[in-house]
């Protein structure tokens, strides 16, 4: 595992409400977050089966084109009675005419669910893979989970993505309902995030 303490770190993602809660995990370790729009950079399809092969692929594709460490997430929801989906398609199921609506990745999830008359609690998992990977091609890889389960109607305006209809496991309020800084310490982004630092900042 190789130690991080460079005074720059990209993190590959497009997707803001990543962007801004990695940048939020990073505060602490004072170095510059850059994001992929400062080097005027798209993400790389994502072509693999798994979450670490596509954060593989970003962030790689990231540390290449900019000469500096990238740091990429891959993630997505997994629901036990849906055999593991969406899983890598979480954001394709919000894919509409006009870009994406999460109303309508989160109304097909529950519609699914009802349809195959799931007994509660409907469990899930938030899942979460993290890479840094180096211009010179080293990569550390990090697998971060957050257990709870899905509920309806949608709950809260926080957050983003699936947020409004997930309720992780000890808590009440939804991801959507909840404080972005105790979402912060509790998602699949701050386990993954423990190790990332546990690994590669300590
Ligand atoms: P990707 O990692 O960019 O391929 O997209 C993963 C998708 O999973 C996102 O677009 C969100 O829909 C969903 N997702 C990932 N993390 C969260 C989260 O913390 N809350 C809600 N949805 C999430």
């Amino acid at each position: 595992m190789r130690r991080f303490d460079g005074d720059r770190i990209l993190v590959a993602t497009g997707n803001r409400g990543k962007l801004g809660e990695i940048s939020a995990l990073l505060e602490p370790f004072k170095t510059q977050v850059l994001s992929l729009a400062d080097f005027g950079l798209d993400e790389p399809a994502e072509t693999e089966l798994s979450f670490s092969g596509n954060a593989r692929i970003k962030a790689h594709a990231a540390a290449q084109a900019s000469g500096l460490p990238a740091l990429a997430d891959d993630s997505g929801l997994t629901v036990d009675g849906l055999a593991g989906a969406p899983g890598i398609y979480t954001a394709d199921w919000a894919e509409g005419g006009n870009g994406r609506d999460f109303a309508v990745a989160m109304t097909k999830t529950w519609g699914l669910l009802e349809a195959m008359a799931e007994a509660a609690p409907r469990r899930a998992q938030f899942r979460c893979t993290l890479v840094l990977a180096w211009p010179d091609g080293h990569d550390d890889v990090f697998e971060g989970v957050a257990k709870g389960q899905i509920v309806w109607p949608m709950r809260g305006v926080s957050g983003h993505g699936y947020d409004p209809i997930f309720v992780p496991d000890g808590h009440d309020e939804t991801f959507g309902e909840m404080a972005p800084d105790l979402k912060n310490r509790i998602s699949h982004r701050a386990d993954a995030f423990g190790k990332l630092v546990a690994g590669c900042f300590t």
